[in-house]
């Protein structure tokens, strides 16, 4: 394995995983944007993943796909097998086994471990090599059940039926998780949706996600204003405090993500509530991980880098930093 501009290079395999860079080959494990891009010459991907690239204009014409998935072995050529493992984090995402001369490394991508309705759980995979995210790795990110953050919005609800709830969450899982959620919590009103969450929300319905009853903002008339009241409003993070949101009455902007435990960052989104919704794991489920898949080494990507290294190497494992560039949740 090495680190290239591209991103992480496999060599027996000739491919890279997760590129930032269009490549020959590529294994993707998910489809936001800061791991899928398009360009390509191959990719191997989960079905899941490849429709979200399509869907998301990543895949050309003339790009091969291989869909796996998850636990379908295939033979990358050169005595290198490559299956992939549901990581936990969105539809389709996975962690990609790669298996060469007897050595197994699993490149987790994003994961998570808390439990999500709309994607199969995290599967630890033992391996000998375990490749990880940081992207929350400081002992102050404990993220709450999401249970709990939807029942804050339930309770907002019904206190201030006058106010239009905009909630911001990214359009490619935040979004379809935190309305399967509120309908599991009981919510049954129609959700009022910005067009940018339409396209990625159908495409989880192709996937058998029922999220109710839901509605395009852009479909009801300006004047209905009081249609919106005391109802729920999805839309990207950047839109709820833009022009955009000055359609409602009496707005409430909100947002969700797993950054909203540092209360800087709500405030500089100028949110009125925050809601912690991370899709991915928190520093306990980060250490807890890389113990489980009893990896000989660990080797970490990108986030919190430091942090996380010193911690595992306190209890006794081996971990060095990649130091790959270009990933950030707030890329989505
Ligand atoms: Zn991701």
């Amino acid at each position: 394995m090495q680190v290239r501009p591209q991103g992480l290079y496999y060599v027996p395999a000739d491919a890279y995983i997760d590129p930032h860079d269009a490549v020959g080959r590529a294994i993707i494990t998910h489809g936001h944007a800061d791991h899928a891009r398009d360009g390509h010459g191959e990719v191997f991907a989960t079905p899941e993943t490849l429709e979200i690239m399509r869907t998301r204009y990543y895949l050309k014409d003339e790009t091969q796909e291989t869909g796996l998935a998850y636990g379908t072995r295939h033979d990358l050529g050169n005595g290198v097998t490559l299956w992939f493992a549901s990581a936990g984090h969105i539809l389709g995402s996975a962690q990609a086994v790669l298996e060469y001369n007897g050595t197994r490394i699993v490149a987790a991508g994003d994961y998570k471990r808390h439990p999500d309705p709309t994607c199969t759980p995290f599967e630890v995979v033992p391996c000998d090599v375990f490749i990880t995210e940081a992207t929350f790795a400081l002992p102050v990110f404990q993220h709450p059940p999401l249970e709990a953050e939807v029942e804050k919005l339930l309770r907002s609800l019904r206190a201030l039926p006058h106010r239009t709830h905009i909630v911001g969450v990214y359009a490619l899982g935040k979004c379809q998780r935190l309305m399967k959620t509120l309908r599991l919590a009981g919510y049954e009103e129609p959700f009022y949706m910005h067009g940018a969450l339409k396209r990625l929300t159908e495409l989880y319905e192709g996937y058998g996600q029922d999220f109710g009853a839901w509605e395009l903002v852009s479909e009801i008339p300006r004047a209905d204003k009081h249609v919106f009241q005391g109802k729920i409003v999805l839309c990207p993070p950047a839109q709820i405090n833009d022009r955009w949101s000055r359609r409602f009455a009496d707005p409430l902007p909100t947002v969700a993500s797993g950054w909203m435990q540092i209360r800087a960052r709500a405030r500089q989104k100028r949110a009125e509530m925050a809601l912690v919704v991370s899709d991915h794991a928190d520093w306990g489920d980060l250490i807890r991980t890389c113990e489980e898949t009893g990896a000989d080494n660990i080797w970490i990507t990108h986030g919190r880098v430091e942090a996380l290294q010193y911690a595992l190497e306190q209890r006794g494992m081996k971990a060095k930093a990649l130091n790959l560039i270009g990933r950030d949740e707030s890329v989505e």
